[in-house]
């Protein structure tokens, strides 16, 4: 039987650091698998179509809503973003762990497809650090920063919903953390597949 990687979403208010996380995280772990979502925010300079982003016009996301492409989607920051099916599926398919950065309407459609799912929460050392962060990246404007501090309360607020809260108060200590756990789930699971053979 193929090997079968396990399924995670991860989840953070804008300015925790999760690009900065999962790509440390990547360094150390290379049996990952990263859907790329679609949105329809223009790109933050530097981001490249069909690598951080598929780029998609309101008119074509909501036309793909309409046909049944996405596994789930969100309204997030006034703008829409989904998982594309064919996006999951491939990553399914490299027998890798997979992990879907989403926010919080992801995780919970997520977990409704998927119980199973490891559900990750990455959380901020505090919103004040949070709001340094956001206004250090430059790349979002006052009335921008101001929409996402509100969501991120709300973000934090559900972190109870999670199975696992990792607090990013270095890249070192908490990718450390994550490639723990992915080990410790994949040691449980090929434990659990001896016992069913
Ligand atoms: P950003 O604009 O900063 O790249 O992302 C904003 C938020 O959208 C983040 O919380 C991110 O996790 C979330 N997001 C990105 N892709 C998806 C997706 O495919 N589905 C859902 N539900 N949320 C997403």
């Amino acid at each position: 039987m193929a090997e079968c990687g396990g399924l995670y979403v991860i989840s953070a208010p804008s300015g925790a650091g999760k690009n900065a996380l999962l790509a440390e995280v990547r360094l150390r772990e290379t049996r990952i698998a990263s859907t790329v979502s679609a949105t329809t925010r223009a790109p933050r300079p530097g981001e490249q179509d069909g690598v951080d982003y598929h780029f998609l016009g309101r008119d074509t996301f909501q036309r793909r809503v309409a046909a049944g492409d996405f596994a789930e989607w969100a309204e997030v920051h006034d703008n829409l973003y989904g998982t594309l099916r064919s996006e999951l599926d491939r990553c399914l398919a490299t027998g890798n762990d997979v992990i879907l950065e989403l926010d919080v309407q992801g995780m919970r459609s997520l977990k409704r497809l998927y119980p199973g799912v490891g559900t990750i929460f990455l959380a901020p050392p505090s919103m004040a650090e949070l709001e340094r962060r956001l206004r250090n990246r430059g790349t979002n404007d006052e009335a921008d920063i101001a929409l996402r501090l509100r969501n991120a309360e709300k973000e934090m607020a559900a972190r109870v919903e999670f199975q696992y809260i990792i607090v990013n108060d270095t890249i070192d200590r908490a990718a450390a953390e994550m490639v723990e756990l992915l080990a410790a789930r994949r040691a449980a699971r090929t434990a659990a597949d001896a016992d069913t053979r």
